[in-house]
C-alpha cells in the first residue's frame, strides 16, 4: 500500500524511519520521561533533633545523608540545640550539603497552648538560634506533637515562616491563610509497646506511591530514637533504612519541603 502511495521504495522506507522515530519519541515522552525520579519528589524529615538525646541515631542520620549526598529536612527543637558540639558539627556539615532546616518548638511545647503573642515568641526565639547556629533563614515550622492553631498562622506570617508541616493522616496538604501546609505522609515506623519498629521495604515503598498518586510528592517522617534500641544503634534498623534509600532513589528524587514549595 505503501509503495502506492510513494513513487519510490526509497520515499516509502524514509516515511517508515521517520514514523518510527515519532513513535520512539513519544513513547520516550509519555512513558520513560514522565516517570524518571525528576519528577516524583520525596521528602525525609526527621524530627526532634537536639543535644544529647539520641546522639547515634542523630549522628548516623546526619552522616549518611552526607555521605549518600540526599537531602533531609532537619526539624530542630531550638532551645535544646546549639550545645552538643558533635551534633552541632554534624549539623553544619548536613547544612551546607543542602539538608533543610525547620523550627521544632523552642523547647518541643504543644505551641496551640500559648497565646499569638508567645507564640511569635518562640518563633522568633527558635529562628534567631537557628541562624546564629547554622547561619541559614528557616521559614519552616514543624509543630511538635503536629498541634497547631489559627494563631500560630498569624504568628508564622508575622514572623516570615511560609510552611507548616505537620501528619497527613491529622492535616491533609492545603493553603491556610497564605501559608503553605505539607504534611507528612508516611511514618517510617510503627511505635509498639513504646518499641519503634521500622515498616518494611515494601510497605514503605507502597505507602509512598499512595501518597504520590494522593498529594503529587511523599513525605517519609522519621526520629533518631528510631534507630536506637537498648541505648544502643539498632543494626537492623540501620541497615534496613541504608537498603530502602538504595531502592527510594532509583524511581524517586530526594528534595525538600522548600524546594517543593517551589516546584509547585
Ligand atoms: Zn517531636
Amino acid at each position: 500500500m505503501i509503495q502506492l502511495l510513494f513513487r519510490s521504495k526509497k520515499k516509502a522506507s524514509a516515511l517508515f524511519l521517520a514514523l518510527t522515530l515519532v513513535a520512539i519519541i513519544l513513547a520516550v515522552f509519555t512513558g520513560g520521561f514522565l516517570r524518571t525520579p525528576q519528577n516524583r519528589f520525596l521528602i525525609i524529615r526527621v524530627d526532634d533533633i537536639q543535644d544529647f538525646a539520641f546522639r547515634e541515631g542523630q549522628l548516623f542520620l546526619l552522616k549518611q545523608s552526607v555521605e549518600a549526598n540526599y537531602p533531609l529536612s532537619l526539624a530542630i527543637i531550638a532551645g535544646m540545640f546549639g550545645q552538643d558540639a558533635e551534633i552541632l558539627e554534624a549539623m553544619q556539615l548536613a547544612v551546607a550539603s543542602g539538608c533543610e532546616v525547620g523550627v521544632h518548638g523552642w523547647k518541643h511545647e504543644n505551641i496551640a497552648n500559648f497565646s499569638k503573642n508567645e507564640q511569635m515568641t518562640i518563633l522568633f526565639q527558635a529562628k534567631t538560634r537557628i541562624k546564629e547556629l547554622l547561619g541559614i533563614n528557616t521559614r519552616l515550622l514543624i509543630p511538635p506533637m503536629f498541634s497547631f492553631d489559627s494563631n500560630t498562622i498569624s504568628a508564622m506570617h508575622e514572623e516570615s515562616y511560609t510552611i507548616i508541616s505537620t501528619c497527613a493522616d491529622l492535616h491533609e496538604p492545603s493553603s491556610i491563610s497564605g501559608i503553605k501546609n505539607i504534611p507528612a505522609t508516611v511514618e517510617l515506623s510503627n511505635l509498639v509497646n513504646d518499641i519503634w519498629q521500622m515498616k518494611s521495604i515494601d510497605a514503605i515503598s507502597a505507602e509512598a506511591e499512595k501518597s504520590v498518586e494522593l498529594y503529587g510528592y511523599a513525605a517519609i517522617v522519621t526520629h533518631p530514637q528510631e534507630f536506637i534500641s537498648n541505648g544502643q544503634m539498632n543494626h537492623i534498623a540501620i541497615e534496613s533504612y541504608i537498603n530502602l534509600l538504595v531502592k527510594l532513589s532509583e524511581t524517586w528524587q530526594f528534595t525538600t519541603f522548600e524546594n517543593l514549595n517551589l516546584q509547585k
